[in-house]
């Protein structure tokens, strides 16, 4: 048997007659660059995330500068994020000339400590670096981070508060969904998040008509009322009309395909509890399960089992940001964010996609369970 880890061909294969014709329809009337399938995508993405206003961009990293390019985030400004994550939480913070301050997670949802963020915010106050500007808060694996306690340290601060998403899309939170959940969100449609385009895409969600405004102007060298009249510095990082196509094909059967992530995750989580740390999942909470991760002291044993079966798992992550050697110039150490640290020596993540089948799961739990020791968690 050989299960993939993230499985876009039988995707493909569900969908391919609405993705031709959607691709097709961009064939046709060629307007590659901000064609009619951008703002149509725009709209069902901001209705989907329940704000106003939806910006499609090239990648879920430039929707990130985006927003704190719109903030006017630069030297001077403290942003404090997880180590735990993706680069490119803190990397866009670095390359505006502004400091990241990584703050610890907390054990059980691998989120941003709020406690851990009351703590490093106070002790910025005195930082010789610069004055605290904004968070970026992280969704990982899909499920949301604690934003009640988050804004409430945040405000008492004056600090924005950014959703980083990426992971996320299609999660939700008392009711309210991903995206939706700080100040501003952001995320991907990198092919293997849980939305992906056939390429790279991103988007940036808020409710603030002058921020879409401005998200709008940089995404484009910072136009202003034509292309060629220039009010600020901007980029190029708008979204491709042929990956807004796709992500309209893909978005028509998301909800469908969030529904079998979910029902994959309850059947890893009934068979492997006991065995291995499995995914909590606050009271209210529905993650979109980007990742489907577990704990185990035995990793490396466990993963070695799983291959030999022909199961594919992976590390997400395991290196924390701190610890890079792109952030040395911070000066961390081992043991500076031991739940962080820890997490990243003991996490593994098994295959997760919509269309894996409840006998390819059931093989995963039993190898695993043949392996695993019982509670060894
Ligand atoms: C994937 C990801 C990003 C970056 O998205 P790209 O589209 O690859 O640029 C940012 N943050 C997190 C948490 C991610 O997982």
């Amino acid at each position: 048997m050989k299960i993939p880890f993230v499985d876009l061909k039988a995707q493909f294969a569900s969908i391919e007659r609405d993705v031709r014709a959607r691709i097709d329809g961009v064939l046709a009337h060629g307007q590659f660059i901000m064609g009619p399938e951008v703002a149509e995508l725009e709209r069902a993405l901001a209705d989907f995330a329940g704000v106003a206003h939806a910006v499609g961009c090239a990648s879920g990293t430039d929707a990130l500068l985006l927003v704190l390019m719109a903030h006017d985030v630069g030297p001077g400004d403290l942003v404090f994020t997880t180590p735990f994550t993706f680069m490119a939480s803190a990397e866009v913070v670095s390359l505006l000339g502004a400091t990241p301050v990584f703050v610890d997670i907390d054990p059980r949802t691998f989120n941003l400590d709020p406690e851990a963020l009351a703590a490093a915010v106070g002790a910025a106050l005195s930082d010789a670096r610069g004055r605290p500007k904004a968070v970026i808060a992280v969704d990982l694996f899909g499920l949301p981070a604690d934003y009640e306690r988050i804004l409430a340290i945040a405000e008492a601060h004056d600090l924005l508060v950014v959703e980083d998403a990426a992971q996320s899309f299609g999660a939700e939170s008392h009711g309210r969904p991903a995206g939706s959940l700080a100040h501003i969100g952001t995320t991907s449609f990198f092919p293997a998040k849980p939305l992906g385009a056939y390429g790279d895409a991103g988007a940036v969600f808020t409710d603030d008509e002058e921020i879409a405004a401005r998200l709008d102007s940089i995404r484009v060298h910072g136009k202003g009322k034509e292309k060629y009249d220039n009010v600020r510095i901007g980029l190029n990082a708008r979204i491709d009309t042929i990956q807004a196509a796709i992500l309209l094909a893909k978005l028509a059967v998301f909800p469908r395909e969030l529904e079998a992530r979910r029902r994959l995750a309850d059947r890893y989580t009934r068979g492997l509890e006991g065995r291995v740390g499995t995914p909590w999942v606050p009271e209210g909470q529905r993650s979109a399960w980007a990742q489907y991760s577990v704990l185990s002291d035995d990793r490396d044993a466990l993963r070695g089992a799983l291959q030999a079966q022909g199961i594919p798992t992976a590390i997400y992550y395991p290196k924390p940001l701190h610890l890079q050697t792109a952030y040395a110039g911070l000066g961390h150490r081992p043991g500076d964010l031991p739940v962080s640290e820890a997490a990243a020596a003991r996490i593994f993540s098994l295959p997760m996609h919509a269309y894996l089948t409840e006998e390819q799961s059931d093989e995963i739990v039993r190898a695993l369970r043949e392996t695993a020791e019982p509670s060894a968690t």
